[in-house]
Formats: C-alpha cells, sequence, structure tokens
C-alpha cells in the first residue's frame, strides 16, 4: 500500500499547491485509509509538502507506524485528537493552511484558528475528487467483494421461505458474508418484504415474509476496505403475479439499457437518464425516486454520483453502482443493483449481473 499512496499524496499535494495552499488537513477514515494505509477509525492528517503528519490515539500506537510506513510521522494523542493535530500543523511553519469544510467540525476550526500567522481556506472534496477514478488494485478489490456478496446470496437462497422473518433472513446472510472473507458489512444490510419493499432504505424487521411476497435484499460485502453494493428483488413461495412480473420487467429493461449504455464521457445525469427514460415511458417516472447510482470504493456512497444534478463526466475507471427501482406505497417496490467498472468504451459488471426475477418456490 506505501508506494500507492505515496503516489496519491502526491497527487494531493499537486492539487493543494494548485489552490495556493502550503498544507491542507484531512478527515474521515476513508480518505485517511487511501493516503496513508492506516485502517483504524480515530484520526486526522496534515499533508504539507515535504511532511504528512497522522495524529490517532493510544488504541493505534503499534499499529499505525506499521501501516503508513516511514514517510508519515505518527503522532499519539492521549486527549483530544484535533488538539494534537493543531500543535503538529503549528510545528510545521505554514501560512495558508486547507481545512475540508464538509469533514472538519466547527470545534476543530476553533481549535485551528488559535494557530497564530495560519491562513485558514476552506476546502472541499481534494480527496474525494482523486478517489472517483480506481486504480487496478481498487477495482480488483471492489469485484472480489462483488464476487464473494453474490456467492453469499446464493447461499441463502434455498433458507429464504414463507415464514422466515426479514431479521433471521438478514442474520443468515450477513453470516454467509462474513464466512466467505467479508471484513465487515458496508451499510445496514436491508430484507424487506410485501408493503415494506416499497421502502427504499428499510430497516428489517421481525416480520415474517408471507407467500407471493416482494422482497428486496440489499446489502454487500467488503474486501481490503472496499465496498460492493447489490439488490436483488424475489417473489417469495410461489409464481409472481401479473404485477409483479410487469413492474420488474421495467425495472430490468432500465437496468440493463443503463449497464449497456454507461461509459465514461457521459455526464452523471445523462448515465441516470439511461434508466430513468425508460421507466418514465412506462409511466412509472414518480416511482423512481432516487438516483440511479453512486460511487463505489472505500466508502458506498462516494463520487460520482450517477443524479438528475449531475453534470461532471465520468472518467474511465470510476466504479458505480446501476440501481434503477420502483416502489409502489402499500405494495411494494423492485429494485436491481449491479456494480460496475467503467473502461475504455464501455462498462464492465464486476457482480454478477442476474437480472431474471427469481421466484423462490
Ligand atoms: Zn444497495
Ligand atoms: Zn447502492
Amino acid at each position: 500500500m506505501s508506494d500507492g499512496a505515496a503516489r496519491r499524496r502526491d497527487a494531493l499535494r499537486a492539487e493543494v499547491a494548485k489552490e495556493q495552499l502550503d498544507a491542507v488537513v484531512v478527515a474521515g477514515a476513508a480518505n485517511i485509509r487511501y493516503l496513508t494505509g492506516f485502517t483504524g477509525s480515530a484520526a486526522h492528517l496534515v499533508v504539507a509538502a515535504n511532511r504528512v503528519v497522522l495524529v490517532t490515539d493510544f488504541r493505534y500506537a503499534s499499529q499505525a507506524p506499521a501501516e503508513v510506513g516511514r514517510d508519515v510521522e505518527v503522532r499519539i494523542e492521549r486527549s483530544n485528537l484535533w488538539n494534537g493535530l493543531r500543535q503538529s500543523v503549528g510545528a510545521l511553519g505554514i501560512r495558508r493552511l486547507g481545512v475540508d469544510r464538509t469533514r472538519v467540525t466547527l470545534a476543530a476550526w476553533e481549535e485551528f484558528r488559535q494557530l497564530t500567522g495560519v491562513e485558514l481556506v476552506p476546502v472541499s472534496g481534494l480527496v474525494e475528487r482523486l478517489r472517483v477514478a480506481k486504480d487496478p488494485d481498487e477495482v480488483a478489490a471492489i469485484r472480489e467483494a462483488a464476487r464473494l456478496a453474490g456467492e453469499a446470496l446464493a447461499a441463502v437462497v434455498d433458507f429464504i421461505r414463507p415464514g422466515r422473518t426479514e431479521l433471521e433472513v438478514a442474520a443468515e446472510l450477513e453470516a454467509a458474508l462474513r464466512r466467505r472473507g467479508s471484513e465487515w458489512h458496508p451499510f445496514q444490510s436491508i430484507v424487506a418484504a410485501g408493503p415494506r419493499s416499497a421502502l427504499p432504505h428499510a430497516r428489517s424487521t421481525d416480520r415474517p415474509i408471507r407467500t407471493g411476497e416482494l422482497l428486496v435484499v440489499d446489502f454487500g460485502a467488503q474486501v481490503g476496505g472496499y465496498c460492493s453494493d447489490i439488490t436483488r428483488t424475489f417473489v417469495v413461495g410461489g409464481p409472481a403475479d401479473q404485477r409483479q412480473r410487469d413492474t420488474y420487467g421495467v425495472v430490468r429493461e432500465a437496468q440493463t439499457r443503463a449497464r449497456g449504455a454507461l461509459r465514461a464521457g457521459l455526464t452523471g445525469r445523462e448515465g441516470d437518464s439511461l434508466a430513468r427514460d425508460v421507466i418514465a415511458r412506462a409511466g412509472m417516472g414518480d416511482a423512481f425516486g432516487h438516483s440511479l447510482g453512486h460511487g463505489l470504493g472505500l466508502e458506498v456512497h462516494e463520487d460520482p454520483r450517477l443524479s438528475q444534478t449531475s453534470e461532471i463526466p465520468l472518467p474511465v475507471g470510476a466504479v458505480v453502482t446501476v440501481e434503477p427501482g420502483v416502489y409502489f406505497e402499500g405494495w411494494g417496490g423492485v429494485r436491481i443493483e449491479d456494480d460496475l467498472v467503467l473502461v475504455d468504451g464501455g462498462a464492465e459488471c464486476l457482480s454478477d449481473g442476474r437480472t431474471d426475477l427469481m421466484e423462490l418456490t
């Protein structure tokens, strides 16, 4: 990791120089892992032209130096990490300090204001923008996380039947994920049946699944810190009825079209429209209330966004989800989500890409 991390820090320094800053304060576990390889949950980082200082606490006193390599100075702070970082910054002799306005708290800002002779400059997205285009190692980790997730779901399909509760299915799935090597669940798994499947971000409950209900399962695996994010929709305990089949068919057509046509150079809005147009033509436009997808990496929701408000062109190397869904209150919902990497001329699916409606009888 450390060679790659050093390259990433150099790329960040180039951005910092463009902003005419002497150094930048970086916060957020994913940003810090990306730049240093540090996997702990509590740390802040300052990246200057010639020095990099990571401030963390006692729990990581041996782990942090082992993970970050020689180029990063580790400071163990016993009371307040921001205070420790302020002292480190004070020793660097810098004049203009970039501070991440989206991740640094007001309390931390107040802390930095105590530095005399240092101008604080709010910045945003410097590291996040670097993270958009993945390198081959990152893509390999997401591919593995997607493969593992597909395997775990296949292993629990037979467990899903009427009478099982949403939580029981979630428990089986999460155990299957971890047994296969998933480090953690990138987000709270969604297992939502019947009318609850109409809630795009439903919490799993102890409600038993009933015969003939739709079941939306949205989950992921994590490998080397990198996330997958997959959704499959089932009909449990019997064949689908006409409305379920028709609704699923529209979402599948939208998802297939987006997967086939998504490529670098499109804006996030154009990517989103690939699926949205299909759903709107079927008269279900109002039922597709979220965006088509999001970037995937060290975080499960990161840039770029495939949304109607994103005018940023997608680069080669971006990994995104494609997850159209439609939701009808009181009836249920359908969503199909796969993970894609943008390559020259198109997109490659990293998950198993299974789009047939699975009727679990
Ligand atoms: Zn998802
Ligand atoms: Zn997603």
